[in-house]
């Protein structure tokens, strides 16, 4: 084959990334000034492109992949719209940053690349492509420099808001679909790279070439968005954003993946001799692992928020599985109906082209799981709870009123209504404690109004019913603390919404008062 040498670097490792930040940064800043100055894009392209085509068994996955991977790029560009206007308009984030020393930015900057490169391996070499954008100097010393990087990712048609906006104006902008996820991602814009790509398109690339350089704009973005979102909470004194990369079942490594591992391992032997190579690939190992334990389950739907913590078996798409052998995840009908509709229906089953993967993909569509129950042995009166969810199952729960009048609930956004199914079902079948006292706060947080306190559903006679249905003593200290992380939450959601979009939380919120407190008596 004609391959032609890209010259070998051995890139930063990513567990170094929050061990040593300062070296762990300055090191890829000198690698990124060598591949600007000595590898041009199309050497880049053939590279990446010789990787993937040595993977000829997964190039099927990595074809499946892209329209999710596009799919979730939306997401976070929404995510951090959100987040970020929010900051602009209630904490007065731009003056902020701007008056902020180089230093201070500096050291939120680095939190913010070092904590996002640790996401992910293929986010962390991604950073060979961010050289311009990634200089901590740059960063650090001209404010500006992170706020116009920001304007290129958010959500077109928002800009305005950043800088007259009120917190009604965000919330009338989510209403009315101004501010939403959109169909497709806004590149982070780069010279030579969008010339490339805009010169591929009229050439005859092949298919492999085409989705190389489409994973490296969308990882270079996704990278930034992180990076970003990261430094900008950071530097607000909030908690990082969390996110779950994709666990997936089982990836077999195919003989040339192997032979390239092999010719990885020699190259550092050469590099750091026979000892140091050894001592490396221990580390590189046990970084692996601990990576990989974090990794979760996600629905193949990239609308879908739910994340499998290994409590359900999902089903796969099962046209995929028989003709092509892949694993195409759905956590629900729901979310394989949504899907069907996006984008699945015109790859299912089927060989893929890039073509038939890179079609723009649309906003989210939340879920509904039905109860279940498990190896757990529940309580009498929960059984009879289970019985009349089972008979009754548009409602989400039954609360025995005070005057024998039971107040059914039923939570119509399909979002928080599957989260509540989901720790419901698991409360249900476990028996868990966390989800037991997660959804009573929930449910007594959602209840403070008229109607159901009128019907004698307060939160004591609440707490005291899933006391009784899950043998759970302590559960009025349990929902205390709920109400505590409520509390300390940036948006004040309730704990079971956490995992919820800023953008579909404040949809979800809306005409609440999101203050309110669970007091039990
Ligand atoms: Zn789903
Ligand atoms: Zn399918």
């Amino acid at each position: 084959m004609a391959y032609h040498a890209v010259p070998i670097v051995a890139l930063p490792l990513i567990q170094n990334a929050l061990r040593q930040p300062e070296t762990w940064n300055s090191d890829w800043e000198k690698i990124t000034q060598t591949v600007d100055r000595v590898q041009s894009p199309s050497d880049l392209v053939a590279s990446a492109a010789f990787q993937l085509r040595a993977y000829p068994s997964t190039m099927d996955e990595f074809f499946l992949e892209y329209p999710t991977m596009l799919g979730r790029l939306c997401h976070v560009q929404a995510w951090l719209t959100v987040d970020a206007l929010q900051y602009f308009v209630s904490e007065d984030l731009e003056a902020k940053w701007m008056s902020a020393s180089p230093e201070l930015r500096g050291k939120h900057v680095l939190i913010g690349i070092s904590n996002a490169c640790s996401i992910a391996k293929n986010l962390h070499d991604t950073r060979t492509y961010c050289g311009r954008e990634l200089r901590l100097a740059r960063l650090q010393n001209d404010g500006r420099a992170l706020l116009d990087l920001l304007d290129t990712v958010m959500v077109e048609g928002t800009s305005h808001l950043r800088k007259e906006g009120t917190m009604s104006d965000l919330t009338d902008a989510v209403a009315e679909g101004i501010l939403k996820v959109p169909g497709k991602p806004r590149y982070v814009p780069h010279p030579t790279w969008d010339a490339f790509a805009n010169a591929r398109e009229r050439l005859t690339a092949t298919d492999t070439e085409k989705l190389a350089l489409g994973n490296i704009l969308v990882l270079r973005t996704k990278l930034i968005c992180h990076i970003i979102h990261f430094t900008i909470r950071s530097f607000l004194g909030l908690e990082l954003p969390e996110i779950t990369v994709t666990k997936h079942r089982k990836r077999k490594m195919p003989a040339e993946a192997l032979s390239i591992q092999a010719f990885g391992a020699a190259f550092m032997e050469q590099t750091l001799g026979p000892a140091g190579a050894k001592a490396v690939a221990k580390d590189n190992k046990e970084a692996f692992k601990e990576r990989q334990s974090k990794r979760k389950e996600h629905c193949s739907y990239a609308g879908c928020s739910i994340v499998n913590d290994d409590s359900v078996k999902y089903p796969r798409c099962k046209k995929c599985w028989e003709n092509m052998r892949r694993e195409v995840l759905y956590c629900s009908v729901e979310c394989q109906k949504a899907d069907w509709k996006l984008n699945h229906k015109t790859i299912c089953g089927r060989a893929l082209t890039f073509d038939a993967v890179s079609k723009p993909v649309l906003a989210p569509r939340p879920t509904v799981k039905p109860p279940a129950v498990g190896a757990y042995v529940p309580s009498k009166v929960l059984l009879l709870q289970i019985a009349a969810l089972s008979k009754h199952p548009k409602i989400d729960y039954f609360i025995m009123g005070e005057l024998n009048d039971s107040v059914d609930l039923d939570f119509p956004d399909p979002e928080a209504q599957g989260l509540f199914r989901k720790c419901r079902d698991k409360a249900m079948t476990t028996g868990d404690r966390l989800s037991v006292a997660i959804m009573a706060h929930f449910l007594c947080w959602m209840t403070m109004d008229a109607h159901c306190i009128a019907k004698g559903a307060t939160s004591s006679v609440i707490v005291r019913q899933l006391k009784k249905e899950y043998g759970f003593d302590e559960l009025h200290r349990a929902v205390a603390e709920m109400q505590e992380r409520q509390n300390r939450d940036p948006f004040k959601r309730p704990v079971l919404l956490t995992s919820m979009s800023p953008q579909n939380w404040m949809k979800f919120c809306r005409g609440m008062n999101v203050t309110r407190q669970v007091v039990l008596e």
